[in-house]
Protein backbone atom coordinates (compact mmCIF):
# COMPACT_ATOMS: atom_id res chain seq x y z
CA UNK A 1 0.00 0.00 0.00
CA UNK A 2 1.64 3.30 -0.94
CA UNK A 3 1.86 6.18 1.41
CA UNK A 4 0.55 9.79 0.21
CA UNK A 5 2.46 12.32 1.31
CA UNK A 6 0.01 15.16 1.93
CA UNK A 7 1.26 18.25 3.06
CA UNK A 8 -2.38 19.36 4.70
CA UNK A 9 -1.75 17.41 7.54
CA UNK A 10 1.62 19.34 8.54
CA UNK A 11 0.22 22.63 6.97
CA UNK A 12 -2.57 22.26 9.96
CA UNK A 13 -0.79 21.70 12.27
CA UNK A 14 1.76 24.71 11.65
CA UNK A 15 -0.91 27.25 11.43
CA UNK A 16 -2.13 26.44 14.75
CA UNK A 17 1.49 27.43 16.22
CA UNK A 18 1.94 30.43 13.90
CA UNK A 19 -1.50 31.80 14.32
CA UNK A 20 -0.02 31.78 17.85
CA UNK A 21 3.09 33.06 17.46
CA UNK A 22 1.94 35.95 15.00
CA UNK A 23 -0.80 36.85 18.28
CA UNK A 24 1.82 37.37 20.56
CA UNK A 25 3.80 39.44 17.82
CA UNK A 26 0.85 41.52 17.38
CA UNK A 27 0.14 41.90 21.10
CA UNK A 28 3.97 43.17 21.19
CA UNK A 29 3.27 45.68 18.68
CA UNK A 30 5.19 43.90 16.13
CA UNK A 31 2.65 42.89 13.75
CA UNK A 32 4.35 40.51 10.92
CA UNK A 33 4.12 42.11 7.39
CA UNK A 34 4.80 40.47 4.40
CA UNK A 35 5.66 42.64 1.36
CA UNK A 36 6.25 41.32 -1.86
CA UNK A 37 7.73 42.77 -4.95
CA UNK A 38 6.48 41.79 -8.28
CA UNK A 39 8.09 43.09 -11.48
CA UNK A 40 4.99 42.99 -13.79
CA UNK A 41 2.04 40.63 -14.31
CA UNK A 42 3.09 37.19 -14.71
CA UNK A 43 -0.15 35.05 -13.99
CA UNK A 44 1.79 31.79 -12.73
CA UNK A 45 3.82 34.84 -10.16
CA UNK A 46 -0.06 36.38 -9.44
CA UNK A 47 -1.56 33.04 -8.75
CA UNK A 48 1.87 31.96 -6.04
CA UNK A 49 1.18 35.32 -4.91
CA UNK A 50 -2.28 35.06 -3.75
CA UNK A 51 -1.48 31.33 -2.35
CA UNK A 52 0.49 33.45 -0.05
CA UNK A 53 -1.74 36.08 0.66
CA UNK A 54 -4.17 33.57 2.01
CA UNK A 55 -2.03 31.83 3.70
CA UNK A 56 -0.76 35.45 6.10
CA UNK A 57 -4.70 36.26 6.25
CA UNK A 58 -5.18 32.40 7.68
CA UNK A 59 -2.64 33.44 10.80
CA UNK A 60 -3.55 36.59 11.02
CA UNK A 61 -0.01 38.65 9.27
CA UNK A 62 -0.31 41.35 7.30
CA UNK A 63 -0.04 41.25 3.41
CA UNK A 64 1.37 43.88 1.04
CA UNK A 65 1.93 43.62 -2.70
CA UNK A 66 3.75 46.12 -4.58
CA UNK A 67 3.48 45.41 -8.63
CA UNK A 68 6.20 47.46 -10.22
CA UNK A 69 5.96 48.29 -14.08
CA UNK A 70 8.00 45.51 -16.14
CA UNK A 71 9.91 48.79 -17.76
CA UNK A 72 11.21 49.82 -14.40
CA UNK A 73 15.25 50.64 -14.78
CA UNK A 74 17.57 49.53 -12.36
CA UNK A 75 17.83 52.03 -10.32
CA UNK A 76 14.67 52.61 -9.70
CA UNK A 77 14.08 48.94 -8.32
CA UNK A 78 16.99 49.35 -6.46
CA UNK A 79 16.07 52.42 -4.63
CA UNK A 80 12.67 50.53 -4.30
CA UNK A 81 14.34 47.41 -2.38
CA UNK A 82 16.48 49.70 -0.71
CA UNK A 83 13.21 51.51 1.02
CA UNK A 84 11.93 48.27 1.97
CA UNK A 85 14.76 47.13 3.77
CA UNK A 86 14.55 50.43 5.89
CA UNK A 87 11.19 49.88 6.53
CA UNK A 88 11.05 49.14 10.03
CA UNK A 89 6.88 47.93 9.59
CA UNK A 90 8.18 45.77 6.70
CA UNK A 91 9.43 42.56 8.47
CA UNK A 92 9.58 39.97 5.48
CA UNK A 93 10.56 40.68 1.94
CA UNK A 94 10.35 38.89 -1.42
CA UNK A 95 11.38 39.84 -4.32
CA UNK A 96 9.04 37.68 -6.77
CA UNK A 97 10.83 35.87 -9.34
CA UNK A 98 11.26 35.56 -12.44
CA UNK A 99 11.81 39.37 -12.70
CA UNK A 100 11.94 41.56 -16.26
CA UNK A 101 15.19 41.21 -18.69
CA UNK A 102 16.50 44.96 -17.53
CA UNK A 103 16.79 43.42 -13.85
CA UNK A 104 17.98 39.82 -14.72
CA UNK A 105 22.04 40.70 -14.40
CA UNK A 106 21.53 42.02 -11.01
CA UNK A 107 22.19 39.90 -7.95
CA UNK A 108 18.76 39.69 -7.18
CA UNK A 109 18.47 37.08 -4.43
CA UNK A 110 21.43 39.25 -2.39
CA UNK A 111 19.41 42.56 -2.67
CA UNK A 112 16.89 41.82 0.22
CA UNK A 113 18.56 42.70 4.05
CA UNK A 114 19.40 39.29 5.65
CA UNK A 115 17.00 39.73 8.43
CA UNK A 116 13.96 40.06 6.56
CA UNK A 117 14.47 37.76 3.75
CA UNK A 118 12.24 35.10 4.38
CA UNK A 119 12.92 32.96 1.36
CA UNK A 120 16.36 32.31 2.68
CA UNK A 121 18.33 33.16 -0.48
CA UNK A 122 21.13 35.57 0.55
CA UNK A 123 24.21 34.15 1.29
CA UNK A 124 24.42 35.37 4.65
CA UNK A 125 21.16 32.58 5.17
CA UNK A 126 22.83 29.59 2.88
CA UNK A 127 25.44 30.05 4.89
CA UNK A 128 24.10 28.12 7.82
CA UNK A 129 23.78 24.84 5.16
CA UNK A 130 26.99 25.11 4.01
CA UNK A 131 28.50 25.26 7.73
CA UNK A 132 26.28 21.97 8.26
CA UNK A 133 23.61 23.33 10.74
CA UNK A 134 20.42 21.52 11.23
CA UNK A 135 18.71 24.31 13.61
CA UNK A 136 15.63 25.32 12.75
CA UNK A 137 15.81 29.18 14.00
CA UNK A 138 17.68 30.13 10.76
CA UNK A 139 15.98 31.23 7.46
CA UNK A 140 16.48 28.10 5.56
CA UNK A 141 15.30 28.37 1.64
CA UNK A 142 11.35 27.62 1.85
CA UNK A 143 11.46 24.51 -0.36
CA UNK A 144 13.98 22.46 0.91
CA UNK A 145 12.76 23.41 4.29
CA UNK A 146 9.61 22.16 3.68
CA UNK A 147 10.66 18.93 1.94
CA UNK A 148 12.78 17.89 5.15
CA UNK A 149 9.67 18.93 6.76
CA UNK A 150 7.04 16.81 4.87
CA UNK A 151 9.43 13.32 5.35
CA UNK A 152 10.32 14.29 8.77
CA UNK A 153 6.57 14.39 9.57
CA UNK A 154 5.72 11.06 8.00
CA UNK A 155 8.70 9.52 9.77
CA UNK A 156 10.73 8.79 6.84
CA UNK A 157 14.36 8.08 7.84
CA UNK A 158 17.27 10.19 6.35
CA UNK A 159 20.37 9.13 8.51
CA UNK A 160 22.53 6.58 6.16
CA UNK A 161 19.49 7.17 3.80
CA UNK A 162 20.84 7.73 -0.30
CA UNK A 163 18.83 10.14 -1.51
CA UNK A 164 18.85 11.12 -5.60
CA UNK A 165 18.21 14.80 -5.93
CA UNK A 166 17.44 15.63 -9.39
CA UNK A 167 17.89 19.55 -10.30
CA UNK A 168 20.65 21.84 -9.38
CA UNK A 169 19.04 24.98 -9.13
CA UNK A 170 20.10 27.33 -6.24
CA UNK A 171 15.87 27.79 -5.08
CA UNK A 172 15.72 23.78 -4.78
CA UNK A 173 18.42 21.40 -5.86
CA UNK A 174 21.53 22.79 -4.11
CA UNK A 175 20.26 24.19 -0.89
CA UNK A 176 18.33 20.59 -0.55
CA UNK A 177 21.28 18.30 -1.33
CA UNK A 178 23.03 20.23 1.39
CA UNK A 179 20.02 19.96 4.09
CA UNK A 180 19.76 16.24 3.32
CA UNK A 181 23.38 15.84 3.76
CA UNK A 182 23.30 17.89 6.92
CA UNK A 183 20.40 15.52 8.22
CA UNK A 184 23.36 12.52 7.31
CA UNK A 185 21.24 11.13 4.08
CA UNK A 186 24.09 10.10 1.84
CA UNK A 187 23.06 12.47 -1.47
CA UNK A 188 23.63 12.10 -5.39
CA UNK A 189 22.68 15.59 -7.27
CA UNK A 190 21.76 14.75 -10.41
CA UNK A 191 20.93 17.11 -13.33
CA UNK A 192 20.99 17.56 -17.15
CA UNK A 193 24.14 16.45 -18.06
CA UNK A 194 23.96 13.10 -15.74
CA UNK A 195 24.46 10.48 -17.79
CA UNK A 196 23.40 6.80 -15.92
CA UNK A 197 19.94 9.10 -14.33
CA UNK A 198 18.20 5.68 -14.45
CA UNK A 199 20.76 3.38 -12.77
CA UNK A 200 21.10 6.12 -9.77
CA UNK A 201 17.55 6.35 -9.39
CA UNK A 202 17.17 2.49 -9.03
CA UNK A 203 19.59 2.62 -6.36
CA UNK A 204 18.29 5.41 -4.31
CA UNK A 205 16.14 5.14 -1.49
CA UNK A 206 14.61 8.48 -1.84
CA UNK A 207 14.04 10.23 -5.11
CA UNK A 208 13.52 14.20 -5.11
CA UNK A 209 12.67 15.49 -8.30
CA UNK A 210 13.09 19.19 -8.61
CA UNK A 211 13.46 19.74 -12.99
CA UNK A 212 10.33 20.77 -14.37
CA UNK A 213 9.72 18.25 -17.11
CA UNK A 214 6.44 16.72 -17.13
CA UNK A 215 6.21 12.82 -17.13
CA UNK A 216 10.60 12.49 -16.48
CA UNK A 217 10.55 9.98 -13.71
CA UNK A 218 8.76 7.07 -15.12
CA UNK A 219 8.56 3.01 -14.10
CA UNK A 220 12.00 2.60 -15.68
CA UNK A 221 13.75 4.67 -12.70
CA UNK A 222 12.16 2.56 -10.02
CA UNK A 223 13.35 -0.28 -8.27
CA UNK A 224 9.74 -1.63 -7.04
CA UNK A 225 11.86 -4.37 -4.80
CA UNK A 226 13.45 -0.97 -2.64
CA UNK A 227 10.41 0.54 -1.10
CA UNK A 228 11.58 3.79 -2.30
CA UNK A 229 9.97 7.39 -1.03
CA UNK A 230 9.49 9.58 -4.34
CA UNK A 231 9.08 13.80 -3.59
CA UNK A 232 7.68 15.44 -6.77
CA UNK A 233 9.01 19.01 -6.54
CA UNK A 234 7.93 19.68 -10.35
CA UNK A 235 5.12 22.18 -11.42
CA UNK A 236 4.48 21.54 -14.84
CA UNK A 237 1.02 21.94 -17.33
CA UNK A 238 0.14 18.95 -18.83
CA UNK A 239 -3.11 19.13 -21.10
CA UNK A 240 -4.21 22.03 -19.06
CA UNK A 241 -3.40 20.45 -15.62
CA UNK A 242 -1.10 21.25 -13.06
CA UNK A 243 1.50 17.67 -13.03
CA UNK A 244 4.79 16.92 -11.51
CA UNK A 245 7.57 15.83 -12.66
CA UNK A 246 6.79 12.09 -11.79
CA UNK A 247 4.58 9.97 -14.00
CA UNK A 248 1.95 9.51 -11.32
CA UNK A 249 -0.27 6.18 -12.04
CA UNK A 250 3.02 4.88 -13.58
CA UNK A 251 5.49 4.96 -10.33
CA UNK A 252 3.11 5.55 -7.24
CA UNK A 253 2.28 1.24 -7.25
CA UNK A 254 5.97 0.66 -7.68
CA UNK A 255 6.75 2.88 -4.04
CA UNK A 256 6.52 3.37 -0.93
CA UNK A 257 5.90 6.65 -0.82
CA UNK A 258 4.68 9.26 -2.78
CA UNK A 259 4.14 13.57 -2.96
CA UNK A 260 0.98 14.45 -4.93
CA UNK A 261 0.78 16.94 -7.22
CA UNK A 262 -0.92 19.74 -6.59
CA UNK A 263 -1.20 19.18 -2.76
CA UNK A 264 2.23 17.93 -1.93
CA UNK A 265 5.18 20.35 -2.08
CA UNK A 266 3.48 23.01 -2.95
CA UNK A 267 1.67 24.39 0.23
CA UNK A 268 4.95 22.77 2.44
CA UNK A 269 6.55 25.52 0.64
CA UNK A 270 3.83 28.83 1.37
CA UNK A 271 3.79 27.50 4.99
CA UNK A 272 7.74 27.49 5.29
CA UNK A 273 7.66 31.28 4.21
CA UNK A 274 5.32 32.48 6.48
CA UNK A 275 7.41 30.33 9.24
CA UNK A 276 10.33 32.38 8.50
CA UNK A 277 8.47 35.64 8.30
CA UNK A 278 6.85 34.70 11.88
CA UNK A 279 10.48 33.73 12.96
CA UNK A 280 11.84 36.94 11.12
CA UNK A 281 9.49 39.61 12.67
CA UNK A 282 10.41 37.22 16.26
CA UNK A 283 13.84 38.19 15.66
CA UNK A 284 13.27 41.92 14.59
CA UNK A 285 11.32 42.27 17.57
P1 LIG B 1 15.56 25.27 -12.76
O1 LIG B 1 16.27 26.40 -12.14
O2 LIG B 1 15.09 25.36 -14.18
O3 LIG B 1 16.48 23.97 -12.63
C1 LIG B 1 16.14 22.76 -13.24
C2 LIG B 1 17.22 21.75 -12.96
O4 LIG B 1 16.83 20.54 -13.61
C3 LIG B 1 18.60 22.13 -13.51
O5 LIG B 1 19.58 21.86 -12.53
C4 LIG B 1 18.77 21.23 -14.72
O6 LIG B 1 20.11 20.82 -14.95
C5 LIG B 1 17.96 20.03 -14.32
N1 LIG B 1 17.50 19.25 -15.48
C6 LIG B 1 16.92 19.72 -16.60
N2 LIG B 1 16.62 18.70 -17.43
C7 LIG B 1 17.01 17.57 -16.80
C8 LIG B 1 16.98 16.19 -17.15
N3 LIG B 1 16.47 15.78 -18.30
N4 LIG B 1 17.47 15.30 -16.26
C9 LIG B 1 18.00 15.70 -15.07
N5 LIG B 1 18.07 17.00 -14.70
C10 LIG B 1 17.57 17.92 -15.56
O7 LIG B 1 14.24 24.85 -11.93
P2 LIG B 1 13.82 25.11 -10.40
O8 LIG B 1 13.57 26.54 -10.20
O9 LIG B 1 14.71 24.37 -9.47
O10 LIG B 1 12.40 24.37 -10.43
C11 LIG B 1 12.28 23.02 -10.81
C12 LIG B 1 10.82 22.63 -10.81
O11 LIG B 1 10.33 22.73 -9.48
C13 LIG B 1 9.92 23.53 -11.65
O12 LIG B 1 8.86 22.77 -12.18
C14 LIG B 1 9.37 24.52 -10.64
O13 LIG B 1 8.13 25.07 -11.03
C15 LIG B 1 9.22 23.61 -9.46
N6 LIG B 1 9.23 24.29 -8.16
C16 LIG B 1 8.25 23.96 -7.32
C17 LIG B 1 8.21 24.52 -6.07
C18 LIG B 1 7.09 24.13 -5.16
O14 LIG B 1 6.91 24.78 -4.14
N7 LIG B 1 6.37 23.04 -5.45
C19 LIG B 1 9.17 25.44 -5.67
C20 LIG B 1 10.21 25.75 -6.55
C21 LIG B 1 10.23 25.15 -7.81
P3 LIG B 1 21.30 21.86 -15.35
O15 LIG B 1 21.70 22.51 -14.05
O16 LIG B 1 22.34 20.98 -15.90
O17 LIG B 1 20.71 22.82 -16.33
Amino acid sequence: MTTLLKAQPVVDQKIADLTKRCQSLIQKGKRPLMKVVLVGNNPASLTYIRHKKKMCETIGAEFELDQLDSSISKTDFLAHVEKLNQDSKVTGIIIQLPVSNELKSLRISQLVTPAKDIDGFHGHNTQWLYEGSIQTNHLLPCTPKGIVELLDYYQIPLKGKHAVVIGRSLIVGKPLSMLLSNRNATVTLAHSKTENLVELTKMADIIISAVGKAELITAKHINPAKKTVVIDVGMNTLHDKLVGDVKFDEVSPLVAAISPVPGGVGPMTVISLIENLILASEKQS
